[in-house]
């Protein structure tokens, strides 16, 4: 296992067939230990899902339950092609000034006022795989990022 990697949660605490069933309170500090060992880097959800033996429906629904509580962030990125979140650890001990600048690219996403966020997860009925709001910005962002670098 190379550095940033994952331990799968059946590593952790048995195989598949010896582990103990975790309730949702020790699911979600198993996810916040694994995305704080991620750092500044962040995981990937899919990762996350992965690690935790979740499948995507499960894990987006830990993950809205992480952010309404306020303790991690998520980005959308694409990832393989594919665009999917990024989750990050909510720190809340950042300084005054980082705040500001962190919340202002937050506001940004779409995701952040969507009216669906709460029942938005990959294969879902709103996706952001496919959703073309996330889509439109994403390729807002790509076209500006493009013209900043080629002057
Ligand atoms: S529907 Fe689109 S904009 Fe809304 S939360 Fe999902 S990906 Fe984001």
């Amino acid at each position: 296992m190379s550095r940033g990697d994952v331990e799968p949660l059946s590593t952790a605490i048995g195989s598949p067939f010896t582990q103990k069933r975790l309730g949702p309170e020790e699911i979600e500090q198993r996810a916040l230990e694994i995305i704080k060992s991620r750092g500044e880097e962040g995981i990937y959800q899919h990762e996350l899902w992965k690690a935790l033996g979740l499948d995507s429906r499960e894990g987006s629904r830990l993950a809205l339950r992480l952010l309404k509580k306020g303790l991690i962030v998520r980005e959308p990125t694409v990832h393989n092609g594919r665009r999917t979140y990024k989750l990050f650890l909510a720190r809340k001990e950042r300084k005054r000034t980082q705040i500001s600048i962190n919340i202002g690219a937050v506001i940004e996403v779409p995701c952040f006022t969507c009216k669906h966020v709460e029942k938005c997860y990959e294969g879902g009925y709103f996706d952001p795989a496919t959703c073309p709001i996330l889509r439109k910005w994403l390729d807002q962002k790509v076209a500006l990022m493009k013209k900043i670098i080629s002057h």
